[in-house]
């Protein structure tokens, strides 16, 4: 029977630094880990022997050191530990401390954080803290769609989950909402391990997944490669295999989470060593006797273990040197750094190096670039088997995932935001992980004269082109700007009603009226909406760029139009008419037009009534010019009042004749009337109610 371990198994950076901490604070006298440092019940065990005592809170009383786990911790925990005079070690995996600031910082932009993950995970939990209330968690893309997001959001995932299921959500969030940041907090941890069962499973008979049964990334191991139609068993510990498993089967593949300790990888290999010589020494059991593993022609070494091991070393040498690659991308944690170079934890026995020169292209102060316990993404640039150093290169990783990410984005056509870093001449140098360029006509849907004020903003962008070979890189925000107004125009469609009340801002003027944007599309505000008084030109009510709240008046979706209007919005000024010009009270106004039949005369804003000819003097008028014109101010009498016509008789005749007969009864006798007339009195009245 041969055994092949996967190419990634056991321990992650992460998982190996916590228990490393553990076992040094230890050394020095018992602590109190704030709930399972990892989820591996040998581990906890291992360390618990050593004092340390797991513990759901923290201790109620008295001096105690307190570890906080890989999954990380919310900040009321800093907090509360620090007004009690606690002090904490911190184990959190600084992968999950880097998704933990990127949640801080996310809802600190006011923006809703989701996080991608599962709600009931420790880790999910911490990061939902460090987002503050109004954060949300979506197990997948169908949860995702059922969001509701009012305004801009920040998307984070938990660290173990598939790439592919934090893409999925990325991209139903994008489409509902134009403002979506996203902070790719995924570990490659996981997924290197994950590959490595998809690589492994093809190649055997029947998989061993080897971790704890509440370990999410030995869980996913073993779902993995039950979907792909293999027997699978998921044990905890090497006592729990069973013989029978393995009857007929010529391969064996081991498979271990990012938490299973070596010490049990090393003990599983060894029982299935075991369980091999028994088989040969006490010949197959009873009942399986054709199938036995004795009877197939499989070489039978005393230790047949495949794996990336170097031959004839120990099988227990999981992720030895030789298992890596040039080429390579994996991840790891900085453990020192130096002028001329730095150290990286990469969860093998051996740390990698990475020398100045590769850490960034422009050869500076690695001080300046990473400090201790800084999470990495690293390329392997070279292993030397004699040595056994292992050479690393920071920048090299950095151009292929760069590469990576804008070839996928080029594909989905997703938007990207990069930092615009120069202004050269016809466009724009962006930073996308290599240097972009962006098109002075593709910076924004117009022309842009001053291309400076760029410099420093950060800019979503569409990828144009890519030239791996040529280094060339071209983007475009104005193809993003297209694509959200015709999201928000299709919208806009979609949804606009005859009636409702909608927000818009005023995007030119002409005679006629105003051209108000209600969503990526003009509607028309004629000018006799505008007002319920009489408007000339829409200047007179509006200007360009103001945000104006209008009503639909009708909507066309044939012909693409939409008219609207704004006096709607106001309270008409001839609901309550009757009552604030009475029949036979005595107001002022101003003369507005005359006609062959009479004068128009102004009582406030959109109430006009009529001075019949007949009506002007107390003397036969030929034309009304005679008596008054535009402009003038003129005390008149209400004759009659017919709000439904919107028509409001007056006279200035009888207005004379009272004034020179002063009347005993009604408003206009009050003597204050002459000096503030009714209509100005109600004329504040009604500003006071249109507010
Ligand atoms: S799997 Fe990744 S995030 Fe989780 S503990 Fe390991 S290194 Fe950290």
């Amino acid at each position: 029977m041969k055994l092949v371990l996967a190419r990634h198994a056991g321990f992650c950076p992460g998982v190996k630094r916590a228990m490393e901490i553990a076992e040094d604070a230890l050394k020095e006298g018992p602590l109190v880990v704030l709930g399972p440092l990892i989820h591996n019940r040998d581990a906890i065990a291992h360390i618990e022997r050593m004092g340390a005592v797991t513990a759901g809170d923290l201790p109620e009383r008295g001096p105690a050191r307190v570890l906080l786990r890989t999954h990380g911790s919310a900040p009321s925990v800093y907090s509360e530990a620090a007004h009690r005079g606690i002090a904490i070690l911190d184990a959190t995996c600084p992968f999950v401390r880097r998704a933990q600031e990127a949640a801080s910082h996310l809802a600190k932009q006011g923006r809703t954080v989701v996080i991608v993950g599962d709600p009931e995970h420790p880790e999910v939990q911490a990061l939902s803290a460090w987002a503050g209330p109004g954060a949300v968690v979506v197990r997948n893309d169908e949860e995702a769609r059922a969001l509701v997001l009012n305004g801009a959001a920040g998307v984070i995932a938990q660290t173990t989950i598939e790439p592919r299921m934090y893409e999925e959500v990325l991209s139903v969030l994008k489409q509902r909402s134009e403002d979506v940041v996203a902070v790719d907090t995924v570990c490659l941890a996981t997924h290197e391990r994950q590959s490595a069962v998809r690589e492994l499973v093809p190649q055997v008979d029947v998989m061993l997944v080897v971790g704890g049964r509440h370990s999410a990334n030995t869980v996913k191991l073993a779902e993995i490669a039950k979907g792909m139609n293999i027997p699978v068993h998921h044990v905890e510990r090497a006592d729990e295999i069973q013989d029978d498993w393995f009857t007929g089967n010529e391969t064996v593949g081991i498979a271990a989470g990012a938490s299973t300790p070596e010490w049990i990888i090393k003990e599983v290999i060894a029982r299935m060593e075991d369980m091999e010589k028994r088989v040969n020494e006490e010949g197959v059991p009873p009942e399986d006797k054709d199938a036995s593993i004795a009877d197939q022609d499989v070489p039978k070494t005393e230790s047949n273990v495949e794996t990336h091991q170097a031959a004839g070393e120990e099988p227990g040498a999981i992720e030895a040197p030789e298992d890596l690659r040039v080429g390579d991308i994996i991840q790891g944690i900085v453990v020192r750094v130096s002028a001329d170079s730095v150290l990286v934890d990469i969860g093998r026995k051996s740390e990698g190096v990475i020398p100045v020169s590769e850490l960034s292209r422009s050869r500076r102060d690695p001080r300046e670039i990473v400090k201790e316990g800084d999470p990495v993404t690293v390329m392997v640039k070279s292993i030397d088997d004699k040595e056994g150093e292992i050479k690393l290169s920071k920048y090299r990783a950095d151009e292929v995932l760069a590469w990576q990410k804008l070839e996928h984005a080029m594909e989905t056509k997703e938007t990207i935001h990069a930092p615009c870093i120069q202004e050269v001449k016809g466009g724009l140098v962006v930073d996308v992980g290599v240097r972009g360029f962006v098109p002075a006509s593709q910076v924004e849907r117009g022309y842009v004269s001053d291309l400076s004020v760029y410099v420093g903003r950060e800019l979503r962008l569409k990828v144009l082109e890519l030239d791996k070979e040529k280094n060339r890189v071209i983007l475009s925000q104005r193809a993003t700007l297209e694509e959200e107004l015709e999201a928000k125009r299709s919208e806009t469609w979609a949804t606009i009603t005859e009636g409702e009340i909608r927000h818009g801002v005023v995007k030119g003027l002409t005679d006629f009226g105003a051209f108000v944007d209600v969503g990526g599309v003009d509607g028309l505000l004629h000018v006799s909406e505008l007002s319920w008084g009489r408007v000339n030109h829409p200047s007179e009510v509006l200007k360009e760029g103001q945000e104006v709240d209008v009503m639909v008046l009708r909507v066309d979706r044939e012909k693409g139009k939409i008219s609207l209007g704004l006096k709607q919005t106001l309270q008409d000024p001839w609901h309550s008419v009757k009552e604030r010009y009475p029949v036979d009270s005595v107001v002022t106004g101003r003369v507005t037009r005359l006609a062959p039949f009479g004068a128009f005369v102004e009582l406030e804003d959109g109430v006009e009534g009529l001075v019949h000819i007949s009506e002007l003097a107390d003397r036969r008028v030929e034309k009304p010019d005679e008596v008054v014109k535009p402009g003038d101010m003129v005390r008149v009498k209400v004759l009659r009042v017919r709000p439904d016509d919107r028509r409001i008789s007056l006279s200035i005749k009888q207005a004379e004749e009272r004034s020179a007969q002063p009347e005993s009864n009604g408003f206009a006798d009050n003597p204050a009337v002459d000096k503030v007339t009714l209509g100005e009195m109600f004329k504040d009245l009604f500003e006071e109610t249109k507010k």
